[in-house]
């Protein structure tokens, strides 16, 4: 049966979207909140403070993306790294799999950068407005001079720390000591100038006054993270069998007694609710399982003389009465994959040879015939020096007897991270050049450190007959 459509009076007009209340998560103490907290200092200092720190004589972590080279420390990747790249990708998604098989959205709570910037901005607006109830009261009441100035406050607060966090976010692709020495002198470039702008507006935009609408209606993981959940993944839920029929009671009596819950419908764990949800209508997307309601909740149970744990970390197993299985077929595929992946990225950046040799012929002439009874053949050396440091390598050649090295004669010098070019003629006696192509091999061996080597092969030609 279809259902009847509601009937709307003549004349009046109902919005398409439904406007976006303001949320005031309420303060909140507590051992998910310590956590959070922890999370959140740990991963800002990292963001603000590793693009200062100098490894080498470099930037630390340099996206250096007009040359083309990646600093991690004492690791440079360039394009031909890609594949370490791809795999370092696929570590992070895997990993984001394992966790939130494991135990939910742990990301979205305490790591995710939405997150982690919404609860800073928030820091600073209960700083300058004061709690919930006063911020409430302050955007209710009138433009006085205190209200002014509490918002005027907030707003150069949270200005200055969004435009640091763009000019931070940039010098991890500029050198942050070159664009803060521009900045003061007043000469940054203009996509300099224009990216710090971008990304200070973006975090200005998503952490001041976007926030829970990141996580509800921009953010791709709340949609498909659900699918990495089962019965046995942890998640925050209300214990629905233990704090139902909800109802309030004086503290210290029994609610059995009454016919009542553990819940006294005290409505603090809406709202201290970052995203302004009720946990206790079940598991929603909309929870990024900050832990913040367990907090308020166990607080409440503590006045109330109850055991903490109406609101809780839990599986859907348990609050059925079942046992949660940690150890399930997709746990054993995520971490083998996991386990698989990390062997093979640590196997080959330990093995990686800092060196690449490319050997391109001379597309000129195929050989020169050289007194008559020598041929040679001429090519070009793409020497390319992926350490930081200089080195000297030394040429060999093999694959065709009496094949020798005309030129280079003495070992080609390249400096470190950057790429030489260098002309090669190889001679062999046109007896053994004789019958047209011959596969041969060039090797390149650093003279300081024979490990640095590498090999590529190439083709040494001569006449057919
Ligand atoms: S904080 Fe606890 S007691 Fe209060 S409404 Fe929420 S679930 Fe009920
Ligand atoms: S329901 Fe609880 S855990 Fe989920 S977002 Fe709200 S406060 Fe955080």
């Amino acid at each position: 049966m279809k259902p009847a459509l509601a009937a709307v009076p003549a004349g009046s007009e109902q919005p398409f979207y439904l406007a976006a209340e303001k949320i005031y998560p309420r303060e909140i103490r507590g051992r998910f909140t310590r956590l959070r907290k922890l999370a959140v200092l740990i991963l800002l200092g990292l963001y603000y403070g590793v693009a200062w720190l100098q490894w080498d004589g470099h930037q630390a972590l340099l996206f250096d993306l007009p040359a083309r080279k990646f600093h991690i420390f004492a690791l440079t990747l360039w394009p031909q790294d890609f594949l370490y790249l791809a795999l370092l990708l696929i570590l992070a998604a895997l990993s984001l799999f394992f966790f939130t098989a494991l135990a939910g959205r742990l990301w979205c709570g305490y790591a995710c950068p939405q997150t982690v910037w919404t609860e800073l901005f928030t820091w600073i607006e209960q700083w300058t407005e004061g709690t919930r109830s006063k911020r409430m009261k302050l955007d209710r009441g009138p433009w006085t001079l205190e209200k002014l100035t509490r918002k005027t406050l907030k707003q150069v607060l949270w200005v200055a720390l969004a435009a640091y966090t763009g000019f931070t976010f940039v010098g991890y692709f500029t050198p942050i000591r070159t664009l803060s020495g521009e900045l003061f002198s007043l000469s940054l470039g203009f996509w300099s100038a224009f990216w710090i702008c971008l990304y200070s507006l973006a975090t200005y935009g998503n952490a001041g006054f976007l926030r829970e609408q990141v996580c509800k209606y921009m953010c791709p993981y709340a949609r498909f993270q659900s699918a990495m959940f089962d019965r046995n993944t942890l998640i925050i839920s209300y214990d629905e069998a233990r704090g139902e029929p909800r109802g309030p009671r004086r503290r210290g009596t029994a609610a059995r007694s009454q016919g009542l819950g553990d819940c006294i419908d005290c409505t603090l764990c809406v709202q201290v609710c970052p995203t302004g949800i009720d946990i206790r209508k079940g598991l929603q997307y909309e929870c990024i399982a900050c832990g913040a309601c367990i907090d308020a909740c166990d607080d409440v149970m503590d006045k109330m003389g109850a055991p903490p744990g109406l609101i809780r970390y839990t599986t859907e197993e348990a609050l059925h009465g079942q046992r949660t299985h940690i150890v399930r077929p997709r746990m054993l595929v995520y971490a083998g994959l996991l386990l698989a992946i990390s062997t093979l990225f640590v196997y080959s950046l330990a093995t990686r040879t800092p060196l690449i040799l490319d050997v391109i012929r001379d597309r000129n002439a195929l050989y020169r015939e050289i007194h008559g009874d020598v041929i040679e053949n001429a090519y070009s050396l793409r020497v390319i020096n992926l350490d930081r440091r200089p080195h000297a390598y030394r040429l060999t050649v093999r694959g065709l007897d009496r094949l020798q090295i005309a030129e280079p004669i003495g070992p080609i010098v390249v400096a470190g991270g950057t790429v030489a070019t260098v002309p090669a003629r190889l001679q062999a006696p046109a007896a053994t050049a004789a019958g047209g192509v011959h596969p041969i091999t060039a090797v390149l061996t650093s003279t300081d450190d024979p490990r640095i080597s590498v090999h590529e092969t190439a083709r040494f030609i001569g006449p057919r007959s």
